[in-house]
C-alpha cells in the first residue's frame, strides 16, 4: 500500500497535559510516528513524501478564525508574561450563553480548545497542517485511481470540529480526507476504530446525509470524550440517520468489536458509499495505557480485513495507539489484513 509521511511531525512535542488534575507527560511522543513507519518498511510498503495542497482542502474544513488562531497562537501567548511554553486555554465559554468573539488569546485559547489536552507549542500549527497535507495526498491519490492508501497523520484529527481543538487533535485529517473524496464521490463514510469516539468528525458531519459517520469505541459513559459518542446520537435535520455510534463496554475484545465492526459496515453497505475513510487509532489494543478495550493484534488484521471487504476506495487516517511498544505492530497488523497477509512487523 502507498503510505505517505512527513518528518516534519517531529516538530510537535508536547511535553505535558493534564490528567486528574495533575500535570503529566503528553503520550504523543514522536517516537510513535516513527515506530510505525519502521514496522511499514519491514512490510514492504512504498513509503512516499506528499506533495503540497495549499490550505484550501484544510480551509473546506475548518473555520478562518480557527486556523488564524492555530497560526499565531503560540506566538502571542509567548508575549505573556511568565506564561508556559506551549498554550493551555484554562477559561472557557459558558453553555447557553450568547458570546462576543474574545480578542485577547487567553481568550482565544479557551474558545477555541475544548479540553487541555491539546497544548500548542512553537510548530504545532505547522506540523498539523502537514499532517493533514498527508490525509489529502492519500485521498488525492484514490481519486486518481489507487485503491487505498495510508496517510501516517500525527498529531492526530478526530477530536477537532470545525471551530475546535482538543485532545492531541487540532485539524480534523480524516474530516479533510473525506471532504476531499465528496469531489468525486457523491457518499462517503467515514468509519473510526479509535477507542475514544471521534467527537469532532461526528460534530463535522452530523447535519450532513452525503457524510455517514460511523465509530466504535468503548461507551463514553465513564470514559473520554464523555460528552458524545453515545447510541442516540444519530445526527439532525438533513443528516438525521447519518451518525452511527457503537459504543462497546470497557474491556470488551475482539469478538466484541468485530460483531460492532459487522453492524458498521452493514450501515455502510446500505448507505451505498462510494468511497471510505477509516479513522486508523489503534489505542483499542489490550496494551494500549488509555485501558479502554481489549482489542489484540490478530484482531487489528481482522478488522483491516473486513474493512477491506467492503470493497470500496479507501483512505486510511492514523489516529491514536499510545503504547511505543504495540503501536507500530497493531497499525502494520492492520494495513497487512486489508491487503489479506500478516505483517512480519514484530
Ligand atoms: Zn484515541
Amino acid at each position: 500500500m502507498k503510505v505517505f509521511h512527513s518528518p516534519h511531525h517531529a516538530g510537535h512535542r508536547p511535553a505535558q497535559t493534564f490528567r486528574h488534575g495533575r500535570i503529566v507527560t503528553n503520550r504523543d511522543l514522536p517516537a510513535r510516528a516513527d515506530n510505525i513507519l519502521a514496522a511499514l518498511r519491514v512490510d514492504g510498503h512504498a513509503l512516499l513524501d506528499a506533495a503540497p495542497h495549499g490550505p484550501k482542502p484544510i480551509a473546506a474544513i475548518h473555520t478562518p478564525e480557527y486556523l488564524d488562531f492555530l497560526e499565531h497562537a503560540w506566538r502571542e501567548w509567548r508575549k505573556i508574561e511568565g506564561a508556559s511554553e506551549d498554550v493551555f486555554p484554562y477559561i472557557f465559554p459558558v453553555r447557553g450563553m450568547d458570546h462576543a468573539y474574545p480578542v485577547s488569546i487567553v481568550g482565544r485559547a479557551g474558545y477555541h480548545m475544548h479540553d487541555c489536552w491539546a497544548p500548542i507549542g512553537e510548530h504545532t500549527w505547522a506540523v498539523a497542517a502537514d499532517s493533514a497535507n498527508l490525509a489529502v495526498e492519500a485521498a488525492v491519490r484514490v481519486i486518481g485511481g489507487e485503491a487505498a492508501a495510508y496517510a501516517l497523520c500525527r498529531p492526530s484529527g478526530h477530536h477537532a470540529f470545525t471551530d475546535m481543538g482538543g485532545g492531541n487533535c487540532f485539524l480534523n485529517n480524516a474530516a479533510i480526507a473525506a471532504e476531499q473524496l465528496r469531489r468525486r464521490f457523491a457518499r462517503v463514510a467515514l468509519i473510526d476504530v479509535d477507542v475514544h469516539h471521534g467527537n469532532g468528525s461526528q460534530g463535522i458531519f452530523y447535519r450532513r446525509d452525503d457524510v455517514l459517520f460511523v465509530s466504535l469505541h468503548r461507551d463514553p459513559i465513564d470514559y473520554h470524550p464523555y460528552f458524545a459518542g453515545h447510541a442516540h446520537e444519530r445526527g439532525e435535520g438533513r443528516g438525521l440517520g447519518f451518525n452511527l455510534n457503537l459504543p462497546l463496554p470497557k474491556g470488551a475484545g475482539d469478538i466484541a468489536f468485530l460483531a460492532a465492526l459487522e453492524a458498521g459496515c452493514a450501515r455502510i453497505g446500505a448507505f451505498q458509499a462510494e468511497a471510505l475513510v477509516v479513522s486508523l487509532g489503534v489505542d483499542a489494543h489490550e496494551a494500549d495505557p488509555t485501558e479502554g478495550l481489549k482489542v489484540t493484534f490478530d484482531g487489528f488484521r481482522r478488522i483491516g480485513a473486513r474493512l477491506a471487504a467492503l470493497k470500496l476506495p479507501t483512505v486510511l487516517v492514523q489516529e491514536g495507539g499510545y503504547n511505543m511498544d504495540t503501536i507500530a505492530r497493531c497499525v502494520a497488523s492492520a494495513l497487512a489484513g486489508f491487503e489479506g497477509r500478516e505483517t512480519k512487523a514484530a
